[in-house]
């Protein structure tokens, strides 16, 4: 289900949108906010310069330090009068950072949590259960805003107890349930755990974000709660949730690019990548006028696919996030990502294993590394032959993928802790 014609308009007809509101928050921010008039000086750009899409990539990066240093209002382009609401990042990676919204970005905020909630399927005929915090974290009140705007019924639970929350759907005979997936989880292993057959409940989707989330936590929750799981991207700094979404296809979220210009860099030299490959999401807000972003670093690892998607909509998608920039290493001026080594020992064994990576380092920079991969409990400890074959077996894949020397040691089943 498709929410907005802004979703559907053909690709040069977004890139031109695109480029007139970029145009427009350049030159807003450079009247209003010292930081950028600073940025852009010091870089030598003025913003009438920046006259393609392609020009962006000459401004420097933001990034959460940047952030930091410029609480509370330093970056808001809209004096406090102006601003209706504050709300703050979770503070899940460092201390939260205050964002504001003007009363149009609330309304835009509102559209898109529609569009988000739309995509998921869920309409005016639905009872949405909001099981996020409400509070000054933004996922509670973008995903309220947005139900709201499209006719469902709102329960503004918050975070009660898993026993509650399944008490309140079986009474109220919620369809929809927005909340973290790790909560979502709980929600589900309670309903297993108090023999509360699906059949009971009335939840038919879930909508979840805030937090990486793999494929098997989906699987268990669809499974569990015979409901189809959908992942809503966003973050607070951004906007909040409804940054992008999955529709029913679920092969990547697509980014609202009416309202976001994304870019994904090589985390370590900063270069553009092609669209394919994995980097860091990097995101341009164009309509926001309280707190503006410019080519703000998330610190989320993720891919673009401009392919069309057989949905309809013609906005780029990006790969679901599972890991932040945070957890990388170099190694010979590679990046390398824990998830790599995840997917790669799994395409091996058919099943995920547990593993470590450690750097090899040699006179303090690293050279290789080190990956002690738990054994499963099906394999012999005493057939050595066969396990120095798998080790070499592992060795050998992932030196091919990765390209820098790695040394493979298979440990005993749960020796590493996370
Ligand atoms: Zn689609």
């Amino acid at each position: 289900m498709i929410w907005s014609e802004y979703e559907t308009l053909p690709r040069e007809e977004i890139e031109q949108l695109q480029l007139e509101r970029l145009q427009a928050v350049l030159n807003r921010v450079y009247r209003n906010v010292g930081f950028y008039r600073r940025l852009f000086d010091e870089a030598g750009i003025s913003p009438e310069e920046i006259t393609s899409l392609d020009d962006l990539g000459r401004i420097p990066f933001t990034d959460r330090e940047t952030l930091r240093v410029n609480q509370p209002y330093g970056m808001f382009a809209l004096p406090l009068r102006e601003v209706v609401r504050l709300q703050t990042t979770s503070g899940t990676t460092g201390e939260p950072i205050v964002v504001g919204y003007s009363n149009n970005d609330v309304e835009h905020w509102t559209e898109l949590m529609a569009r988000s909630l739309y995509a998921a399927g869920v309409s005016k005929e639905d009872v949405v259960q909001i099981a996020f915090d409400y509070g000054l974290f933004t996922g509670a009140l973008g995903f309220h805003y947005g139900a709201e705007r499209i006719g469902a019924t709102v329960i503004p639970c918050s975070r009660l107890s898993p026993e509650k929350q399944v008490e309140l759907m079986r009474n109220y005979k919620t369809t929809a349930l927005a909340c973290t997936p790790s909560f979502a989880l709980q929600i589900a292993e309670t309903v297993e755990r108090s023999g509360v057959a699906p059949a009971e409940l009335s939840l038919r989707v879930g909508i979840f974000g805030a937090e990486p989330w793999p494929e098997s936590v989906r699987e268990k929750i669809e499974d569990t709660l015979h409901i189809t799981a959908i992942d809503c991207y966003g973050l607070s700094e951004v906007i909040g949730p409804g940054v992008s979404v999955e529709c029913e296809r679920k092969n990547g979220l697509h980014i609202f690019e009416d309202h976001f210009i994304a870019e994904v860099i090589d985390p370590s030299t900063g270069e553009r990548l092609p669209d394919g490959q994995m980097g860091e999401l990097v995101l341009t807000t164009i309509t926001k006028e309280a707190f503006p972003l410019i080519r703000y670093r998330t610190g989320d690892l993720t891919s673009l696919d401009r392919s069309p998607c057989p949905c309809g909509r013609m906005t780029v998608r990006m790969s679901r996030v599972m890991e932040r920039t945070d957890n990388m290493v170099v190694v010979r001026g590679v990046n390398i990502f824990p998830s790599q080594i995840e997917r790669i020992l799994a395409e091996i064994q058919g099943e995920k294993s547990r593993f470590e990576m450690v750097l090899l380092k040699s006179e303090g920079v690293p050279e290789g590394i080190e990956v002690h991969v738990e054994m499963s409990s099906g394999m012999f400890v005493d057939e050595v032959r066969k396990l120095m074959e798998l080790e070499e077996r592992m060795r050998e894949v992932l030196e091919g993928e990765l390209g820098i020397p790695v040394q493979v040691k298979l440990v005993e089943p749960r020796s590493i802790h996370a």
